[in-house]
């Protein structure tokens, strides 16, 4: 569950919760993202843990979809002095809590109203544990998505932006936006920084920077030369995350969640509509099944491996 340093522990859950960095630097403490909300409880557990008694003085986030800070407001609540930061890209509909253009109305996902009270600028840096971090403007998955980088151990917290074996869906895509050319270029960043340890937004911390920027490469060519490929893709990840979120539900239930969440209506409506939307859901819960992601019992879908 845990990757300790001695500067920094990554809390690793799976894939319904991002990873949470946890520092324990001398001057202050900090995490950097929170979860989604369902774990809330867990993260602050787990963080308690880890301060041995001290608080919280600062929540930072690489990007806000509802996996990365999910946990923000039950921290908030508990560590009433902590500061919370957050990429400058969604700053007003935060300040706002624009749930549609926070991207929580449209995945179909919850995230509790958190406050933010300082921004994440690129170019400048933060101190995270002893050392300053450099903040990089990292669009692609998500268009305001920030990365961190510490020079000295050659350490990058890349989010979504890489993973050992790929990256996060390209949401813009789906909305007939281009952004693979945002992705690539966010890939050139990363290699250019040179980390020597990864810790990713899901997933291990892993070393092998050449190999994973090869598998995300290949995996982006893949989608640029069809992007169907990519919005099929994303529609699963959809509703496998709905299946992680509730373990089990009967069919019924997630095909009415399906038709009434706006991201399911515009990939169909933009690389499906061949198709009726009944079909395309069967379909796709079809795929979810050959692959072990879901599992059924009659009329009950369950969360598969
Ligand atoms: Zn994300």
């Amino acid at each position: 569950l845990a990757f300790d340093n001695h500067s920094w522990t990554v809390l690793e859950r799976g894939w319904l919760s991002s990873n949470s960095i946890v520092f324990h630097g001398r001057e202050r403490t900090a995490v950097v993202d929170t979860g989604y909300v369902s774990h809330a409880p867990q993260t602050l557990m787990l963080l308690q843990e880890r301060l041995q008694g001290r608080t919280l003085d600062l929540i930072v986030n690489t990007h806000l979809h509802s996996d990365h800070c999910g946990g923000n407001a039950l921290l908030q609540t508990h560590f009433e002095h902590a500061q919370t930061l957050i990429a400058p890209g969604q700053a007003a509909h935060v300040s706002q809590w624009d749930e549609y253009a926070l991207s929580y109305t449209p995945t179909g996902q919850s995230c509790p109203q958190f406050r933010y009270d300082g921004l994440l600028q690129p170019g400048q840096e933060i101190i995270l544990g002893q050392t300053p971090w450099q903040i990089h403007a990292a669009p692609g998955h998500d268009p305001d998505s920030v990365v961190l980088f510490e020079p000295q151990s050659r350490t990058l917290i890349s989010a979504d932006a890489l993973w050992e074996n790929g990256f996060g869906v390209v949401f813009q895509e789906l909305e007939r936006d281009d952004a693979f050319a945002q992705v690539a270029s966010t890939l050139d960043v990363i290699e250019q920084l040179a980390p020597t340890t990864i810790i990713p937004g899901h997933g291990s911390v892993f070393h092998d920077l050449s190999g994973a920027l090869s598998r995300a490469r290949t995996r982006l060519d893949k989608f640029v030369q069809n992007p169907i490929k990519h919005a099929h893709y994303a529609a699963k990840v959809l509703l496998k995350y709905k299946l992680l979120e509730w373990q089990s539900c009967s069919v019924t239930q997630l095909r009415q969640w399906h038709a009434a969440t706006a991201y399911n209506t515009i990939v169909h409506r933009n690389f499906f509509s061949g198709i009726g939307l009944e079909q395309w859901f069967d379909d796709l819960i079809a795929d979810l099944l050959r692959s072990g992601a879901a599992r059924r019992e009659d009329d009950l879908l369950l969360n598969g491996d």
